[in-house]
């Protein structure tokens, strides 16, 4: 605000000099347009996810537990945000909400422009479905089921698929994770980073609004786990819109935003300008040993 506010009186004092606009109005009037025109700026990008003043309050006994405090925040189309703090800091907690699993004690969440909170369970579950890709740290794939069959899933739901187009998306999603030549290993036949590659191709099966992340690199070793960074920020720069929640702080400067909490509440909210290139990351990382 002070900062406009110099600007202004600034731009008043050269203009009265020059004395070439007839009237303050005229000076007015370009004033104005500035402003809409910065504010059309920030309004041209388009809103995912948007908290507003979040809290939910848990009741253990007598005692009520505070696990966000008020949240407040906007995602946008194509940002990669990552969501840290350290444990007990309400990382969980936001993650259920963003992926409707619950619902806040008070305050609004809307998700791709749907307001959620007064919602049924099944209502929730529709939404779910049709707007999130998830990616656990455990993987979640059904077991002695293959690639494939993985990643049909959430289009089961789908009446727009039939058993064929079902197989074509799926067999394209795994494709384009990098295991179009493991189509039909089942997950017990799969490595972590090769499981962790599948239940991203089912994330991004159904083409969902946003990518929710919980901790999808927090069962894999470094060179695994740069693998799945160089994967997300694949996903990135063709405009997907990812979130995703850790404690690792490392993961952060890979990412475009970092959201970091602490006590239920967000202690920082910071735009990335050096986004670090997980594919040199990987690079440059001492060749695997035998041993
Ligand atoms: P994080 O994932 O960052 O470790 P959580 O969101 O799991 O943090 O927890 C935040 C706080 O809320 C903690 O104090 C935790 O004990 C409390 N909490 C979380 N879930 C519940 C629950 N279902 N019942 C009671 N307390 C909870
Ligand atoms: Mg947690």
């Amino acid at each position: 605000m002070a900062m406009v506010a110099t600007k202004t009186a600034a731009t008043t004092k050269t203009v009265r000099r020059d004395n070439f606009l007839p009237a303050n109005i005229s000076l007015q009037v370009i004033l104005l347009n500035r402003q809409t025109m910065e504010e059309k700026k920030e309004d041209s990008r388009k809103v995912v996810i948007e908290l507003q003043n979040v809290k939910r309050y848990f009741k253990v006994g007598d005692e009520t537990v505070k696990a966000l405090r008020g949240v407040s925040f906007k995602i946008y189309e194509g940002e990669f945000v990552t969501i840290m703090g350290t444990s007990g800091s309400g990382k969980s907690t936001l993650l259920n909400q963003l992926g409707c699993l619950d619902t806040p004690t008070s305050g609004e969440y809307f998700l791709d422009g749907t307001p959620v909170r007064k919602m049924s369970k099944s209502q929730r579950a529709k939404l779910r479905n049709r707007k999130i890709g998830f990616v656990f740290q455990n993987y979640n794939l059904l077991p002695k089921t293959t690639a494939v069959e993985n990643v049909e899933l959430p289009l089961m739901y789908n009446k727009k698929y039939n058993a064929a187009q079902r197989r074509e998306a799926a067999i394209k999603a795994l494709q384009a994770v990098g295991l179009g030549d493991r189509l039909e290993h089942k997950s017990n036949q799969m490595s972590g980073g090769q499981m962790q590659r599948v239940a991203i191709a089912r994330a991004l099966v159904n083409d969902p609004a946003v990518v929710l992340a919980d901790e999808a690199t927090g069962n894999l070793d470094t060179r695994t786990s740069f693998e799945m960074l160089v994967l997300f920020q694949e996903l990135y720069h063709q405009g997907r819109t990812i979130i995703f929640v850790t404690h690792n702080p490392d993961i952060a400067k890979y990412s475009s935003r970092n959201i970091n909490l602490r006590d239920g509440k967000i202690r920082e909210d910071v735009v990335n300008d050096n986004i670090l290139s997980a594919a040199d990351a990987l690079a440059s990382l001492p060749a695997p040993q035998d041993d």
